[in-house]
């Protein structure tokens, strides 16, 4: 304590003055309370204390204050009682390094009366008071700045822990790329093994990291131009060349006007990228299969709007797209249903059910026409309300036409097969009416009423005899004889006789397709078809019109076989026959090859014509087609497999019309007026002239009177009144005259009750022109009358 300064204060003269002191005391005095005022105030705690005691002599305000003790408790104190305990031998240590003058001693720990630390920073004055040494102590309370400076610290550690463990990447870089820190998440990312590597390395990886360089430059670009960019997304390769996809937000730091850095954060989100794209891939197959679908889909509200549909919904009811469907479908019930009832109906069953399956409706397209829909729909209700529906919509138009068309086939079918076996039957047993009844006649004298009674049974037979032809035509039971022909030459026959057929009024054409390739039929078959057809055109143009008969190579493909009962795809020749008449309405169109189906007035038309027809085509494994709307005319087509090309058929095809032009005269007997008005059309179309009768009788009467040649005598074989054969006796001897049998019944021609010889020349009815003209030729050229003709098909 030696150097201790030497400054002389009176212990115990603080408190009062005593009186009656010098001047210079007294001056001294007041220095001395003032001096003391000042200790006493000083805004600091300060005290002194005996450096051998440790006792403390004097306290100011401040410390009182500051320390929750009393003046008298200070007093009363040690030193050592203000320090925390373990902190006592650093206070003796500090005692005994006590220096005179003013010294700092350093940053202590203080405890209040409270209990509580106080921060403290200690600066004294050692020095000599009253002959002892003490030491003047003033105290900084540095309790705050510690706490503020320990917060810091911990901010600091928190911070530095959440950039060192964060999973964000986090770095600061130069404007210019160069990496200032990143943190470990950052370097991992990259796929380097600490930040300093990374940090290291990154100049170069930098340029090479981003995929997609461009998306560099969009990024520093975004960052200039803004200041900040977030959730930028890049690929980026790793140090191993694997790729992740990253997300960043950065922002640039200014110092003034100057770019100073970039910081920003990096997040990994390969795993979110990589579901986010699963995720779309299913969005977009769902979407796939919903817009792509082949059936119609839609959402419906039970008021009748559509939500949503796809565009195969869409173009299934004839609207451009589904927004213009949705858009102009404001009332299901009424712009789509036909049968509003039906709605209803789906609606009750929906609604009861929760699903309609298979629910069957016509709707309306958008231009108005029909279609048939088939539809499995969802009813939704949500809180026991019905909110929508949802469900699927499948055109089965084709499939109702398909399944109307097969109906239709086998009605056909079934009448053919009754009407077949009816035919067959019946047709003996008229057969046997017919025979006895011309026996009979036979028998009686001309005068006799039995005779005409006999010969009003044949004529009755007879008749019904032509319509069981035809109903064996129709359920395919016509016996025919099949050959390679050519519809173009086959049908020039019939096209010369047809301006007798069907009059002056009706213009007829004619369209032959060159190269038209052959068929394999009946000659015969097909006159019949174009007779009826053409008879048809006529009735339904009573005031005139066009009738055109036309010829193709067509290929009926598998679209059409699908869409069409009972057809096989291929090659097949079309015959057509058109006219401007009176058309046909949808409903008559469905019956009009029922046989006896007719519209005609009763005696004007048998209703057999078209059974006719459609029992050929079918027999010949063909198909027919009408086109048809009242007053819009007619067509029927006809189409006959095709079973070659042109070249196929050997025969030259006008071989026989220069053969069988004829110049002769021939007299034709048949009591079927329609019969032998086709035999004198088609004869005296080829040069012949020609006389005819109803019946030997008349014919017998002609011939008399005729002064001319009389070449041939065409006759029927079974007749009211006189047969063929006692015709063709009587006639033969009155002059020289070739004859020619027809019969009808080519079915049995050996069983033929015998009315005719074995060898007689025969011409099979249903004949056919060309058979009729061959036939007619051969016997005018083989100058034997009524002798053994081999009977030639064409
Ligand atoms: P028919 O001629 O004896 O009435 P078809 O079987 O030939 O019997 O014809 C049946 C019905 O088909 C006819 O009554 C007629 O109503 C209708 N039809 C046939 N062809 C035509 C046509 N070309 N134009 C209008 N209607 C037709
Ligand atoms: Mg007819």
């Amino acid at each position: 304590m030696s150097q201790c300064e030497k400054v002389q204060l009176t212990p115990g003269a603080l408190p009062g003055i005593a009186p009656a002191e010098s001047h210079e005391i007294r001056m001294l005095r007041k220095t001395e309370v003032s001096f003391r005022r000042l200790f006493i105030n000083h805004p600091e705690p300060m005290w002194v204390y005996d450096l051998k005691t440790l006792h403390c002599l004097e306290v100011n305000d401040a410390a009182v204050e500051h320390y929750g003790y009393s003046r008298d408790e200070f007093l009363r104190m040690l030193l050592t009682d203000l320090y925390p305990l373990e902190d006592v031998p650093g206070l003796f240590q500090d005692v005994a390094r006590t220096r005179a003058g003013a010294q700092h001693s350093g940053e202590w720990r203080h405890l209040h009366k409270d209990g509580r630390f106080i921060d403290v920073d200690v600066i004294y004055h050692g020095l000599a008071f009253g002959g002892r040494e003490v030491k003047m102590v003033v105290v900084r309370d540095i309790t705050k700045q510690r706490q503020a400076e320990q917060a810091l610290r911990q901010a600091e550690r928190k911070y530095r822990l959440m950039f060192e463990e964060a999973i964000v990447g986090m770095y600061q870089s130069t404007p210019d790329g160069r990496l200032l820190s990143a943190n470990p998440a950052m370097a991992r990312m990259f796929g380097f093994d600490s930040p300093a590597e990374l940090i290291a390395c990154f100049p170069d990886t930098q340029s090479q990291a981003y995929v997609d360089p461009t998306r560099r430059e969009e990024f520093e670009h975004l960052l200039r131009e803004k200041g900040v960019v977030k959730h930028f997304e890049l690929q980026v390769q790793r140090k191993d060349g694997s790729k992740v996809w990253l997300w960043t937000n950065a922002q640039v730091i200014h110092e003034g006007n100057t770019i100073v850095r970039y910081e920003g954060t990096f997040e990994d989100i390969t795993d979110r990228k990589l579901l986010e794209d699963q995720l779309l891939q299913a969005q977009q197959n769902y979407r796939d299969i919903v817009e792509n679908a082949v059936v119609g889909m839609f959402q419906s509200t039970p008021k009748g709007r559509y939500l949503s549909v796809n565009p195969a919904m869409a173009s299934m009811l004839g609207y451009d797209s589904p927004q213009d469907l949705v858009a102009s479908i404001t009332d299901i019930t009424q712009q789509v249903y036909v049968d509003s009832k039906s709605r209803e109906e789906f609606q009750r069953i929906a609604r009861e059910q929760g699903v309609a399956t298979n629910f069957e409706c016509q709707a309306y397209r958008k231009d108005g026409s029909k279609m048939w829909l088939c539809a499995n729909v969802r009813a939704i209700f949500k809180n026991g309300d019905l909110v929508r529906y949802e469900g699927m919509n499948e055109d089965v138009t084709q499939r109702k036409l398909l399944e109307d068309q097969l109906r239709q086939a086998q009605k056909m079918e079934a009448v053919g097969q009754l009407a077949g076996g009816i035919a067959h039957d019946f047709n003996n047993t008229l057969g046997v009416i017919i025979g006895y009844s011309d026996l009979l006649q036979m028998k009686l004298p001309v005068g006799d009423p039995s005779h005409r009674h006999a010969m009003q049974i044949t004529k009755a037979g007879r008749r019904a005899g032509a319509l069981i032809r035809q109903l064996l035509a129709f359920s395919r039971k016509q016996v025919i004889q099949p050959v390679v022909l050519n519809l173009n030459s086959a049908t020039r026959e019939f096209e010369k006789m047809m301006p007798h057929l069907i009059g002056e009024d009706i213009e007829i054409t004619f369209k032959r397709s060159p190269g038209l390739g052959p068929v394999k039929m009946d000659p015969g078959q097909v006159e019949q078809m174009l007779m009826n057809l053409a008879v048809n055109a006529r009735d339904a143009m009573p005031q005139g019109g066009r009738l055109c008969i036309e010829t193709a190579n067509i290929e009926l493909d598998e679209t059409y076989a699908r869409q069409n009962v009972h057809v096989t795809p291929g090659p097949y020749v079309m015959l057509s026959v058109s006219d401007t008449g009176c058309g046909m309405d949808r409903e008559t169109q469905l019956h009009i090859f029922e046989p006896f189906f007719t519209t005609k007035k009763a005696g004007k038309g048998t209703g057999l014509g078209l059974s006719t027809v459609y029992g050929i085509v079918k027999q010949n494994a063909g198909h027919i087609r009408i086109y048809s709307a009242l007053g819009e005319g007619t067509t029927f087509k006809l189409y006959l497999p095709r079973i070659g090309d042109a070249a196929t058929l050997s025969l030259p095809p006008q071989a026989l019309e220069t053969i069988l032009l004829g110049t002769e005269t021939v007299l034709i007997v048949e009591d079927e007026e329609p019969l032998r008005l086709l035999a004198r059309l088609c004869l005296e179309s080829n040069g012949y002239s020609v006389l005819d009768a109803p019946n030997a009788a008349a014919a017998l009467e002609l011939a008399e009177k005729h002064d001319g040649r009389l070449d041939l005598l065409l006759t029927d074989v079974v007749m009211p009144g006189m047969s063929g054969r006692e015709l063709a006796k009587r006639l033969t001897e009155q002059r020289e005259v070739k004859v020619l049998y027809m019969s009808g019944y080519n079915n049995d021609l050996s069983d033929h009750h015998g009315i005719l010889d074995r060898d007689t020349v025969l011409l099979e009815k249903p004949f056919t022109v060309n058979s009729l003209l061959s036939k007619v030729y051969e016997v005018l050229h083989t100058g034997q009358a009524g002798k053994t003709i081999a009977a030639s098909g064409v």
